[in-house]
């Protein structure tokens, strides 16, 4: 059983549909197996209203497979978003490794026989360019010290602070408008003064950051999409 529901760039979604004597309404999951969501109805309802609860929801059903389109693999030519704007990476083949910028193209010169893992590399080099001079004046205006700051790649976070004074950042970030960059930065620089996320921790987030709300949301909204660039490693 399966509902069709057409999306706005004229292609159709076939969902599923599961009935089930707990259900009280219908209802839209999201599923981990394709394609990512199911509806769920009342035992007893007919088919036809399933039918036509899908397709007023159709826009959300749109907005949720989205969020699982398939990967962007990063290689020559690729565009990227890139703090307010964007760049495009060029791979260059010479006998000596070099990362140049030539307006908005970061150009990397080398063997760059595996080119998406040597242009993660660069750009974890230049997120750490930009993070850690700005991290390091947020601490000082909260009377606090860094220990270390690393960025890296990780599964579901946009950065991380330990209670010795670690801090962790992902190299995605940098896909994302600047104010959401410093806003991350914000919040695990707060950290070092609250290590949890009660009133006294939101009231150091907003003492540094003023885009705190806009950048909450654009992350809930938007951030699934900055992991679809490169191969899922996921
Ligand atoms: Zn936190």
């Amino acid at each position: 059983m399966y509902t069709k529901v057409k999306l706005t760039d004229g292609k159709t979604a076939k969902i599923p549909i599961r009935q089930s004597h707990r259900a009280r309404r219908i209802i839209i999951r999201v599923i981990q197996n394709n394609p990512g969501l199911e509806i769920v109805i009342p035992s007893g309802k007919s088919l036809r209203s399933a039918d036509l609860f899908a397709q007023s929801k159709s826009e959300w059903i749109e907005a949720r497979l989205k969020e699982r389109l398939a990967n962007i693999p990063i290689k020559d030519g690729t565009e990227l978003p890139f703090l307010d704007g964007t760049i495009v990476l060029y791979s260059l083949n010479a006998a000596t490794s070099n990362v140049s910028w030539f307006g908005n193209k970061l150009i990397i010169s080398g063997q760059n026989n595996n080119f998406e893992d040597i242009a993660i590399a660069t750009l974890k080099t230049e997120a750490k360019k930009i993070i850690k001079p700005h991290a390091k004046y947020l601490a000082s205006l909260v009377n606090k010290e860094i220990i270390s700051l690393k960025v890296g790649d990780p599964v579901s976070q946009w950065g991380s602070c330990s209670s010795k004074g670690h801090l962790s950042f992902s190299w995605r970030l940098l896909m994302a408008p600047k104010s959401v960059l410093n806003y991350v930065i914000c919040h695990e620089v707060s950290h070092l003064v609250e290590l949890n996320h009660g009133p006294a921790f939101w009231k150091t987030v907003d003492k540094l950051c003023k885009d705190a709300a806009y950048a909450k949301t654009w992350l809930q909204h938007k951030g699934a999409h900055l992991r679809r660039y490169g191969t899922e490693k996921y």
